[in-house]
């Protein structure tokens, strides 16, 4: 699809999780077809090579003061070049559907009359679970996988996570580095077995790649011993294989 730089377009582009070969051809079609890329700290140097070199470049990362690129104000930027007419790549880490508050960006182009296109990538969870060899669910052990966050929007309550204490659950949480031991304590106060099985990947699919195994009874000493840092996902697993075990033994475990 081609889109006349008379009409102006936002194509908020899924730049996956950082390898610049875990892109989708069509995000690199519109990343090469672009006349303005906004883009943040979490998309990879390498994939910014990739558009026009006269394409206009703008930085709206949240680490130089969270306050300069408020979500408001860069929906307001994405509308404003694109009634210019321009063609507007809103570059967002993995894929711009999860965690990547697409919505409002969606809605400032709607209430503008922009036409706004998502392209979908691949998600920090799928280019984790890959890495380390790991697929995201196992027939017979986990039926349930879920993409949660540790970190809500302020004033926000945690998600609850007594219902995913469950068996047949495989969770992988974003942004939780920080409340590891919340999440921690959240679903073993809610029954899941110190044991289950857990792994954490940081900077999956980059040269600064890094995997730890842990439990979840020894998550939060882990991620403090190992100096474990953002961006990380962490895969919680509670396999029913696991709770079977601990019904053997007569251990306390979840219904
Ligand atoms: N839309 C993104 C998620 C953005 S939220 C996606 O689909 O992947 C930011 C969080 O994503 C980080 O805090 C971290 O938990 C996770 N993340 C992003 N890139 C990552 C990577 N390369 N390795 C591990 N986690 C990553």
């Amino acid at each position: 699809m081609t889109h006349p730089k008379t009409t102006g377009h936002i194509a908020l582009v899924g730049a996956g999780p950082g390898a610049r070969d875990l892109l989708t051809l069509r995000a690199l079609e519109r990343i090469r077809a672009a006349d303005v890329l906004l883009y943040d700290r979490l998309v990879d140097p390498e994939i910014m090579e990739l558009a026009p070199s006269g394409a206009e470049r703008i930085y709206v990362g949240k680490d130089v003061g969270a306050c300069k690129w408020p979500q408001g104000r860069i929906d307001r930027l994405i509308v404003a070049k694109a009634k210019l007419g321009l063609r507007v790549v809103r570059l967002k880490s993995g894929d711009p559907s999860i965690f990547g508050r697409a919505c409002e960006e969606i809605a400032a182009a709607r209430a503008a009359g922009i036409e706004v296109e998502i392209v979908p990538g691949i998600t920090a969870a799928s280019a984790a679970a890959a890495s380390i060899g790991r697929p995201l669910t196992q027939r017979g052990e986990t039926d349930t996988f879920v993409i949660t966050t540790g970190t809500c929007k302020p004033g926000d309550a945690s998600p609850d996570r007594a219902r995913l204490a469950h068996p047949g659950t495989s969770m992988a949480f974003y942004m939780a580095v920080e409340r590891a031991a919340q999440v921690q304590a959240d679903l073993m106060g809610a029954g899941a077995p110190a044991a289950c099985p857990v792994e954490i990947v940081t900077r999956a699919s980059t040269p600064e790649e890094r995997h730890v195994a842990t439990t979840l009874g020894a998550l939060s000493d882990t991620i403090i011993a190992e100096g474990i840092a953002n961006p990380a996902i962490l895969f919680i697993r509670y396999p029913k294989s696991l709770a079977r075990a601990l019904a053997g033994t007569g251990a306390v475990i979840a219904a």
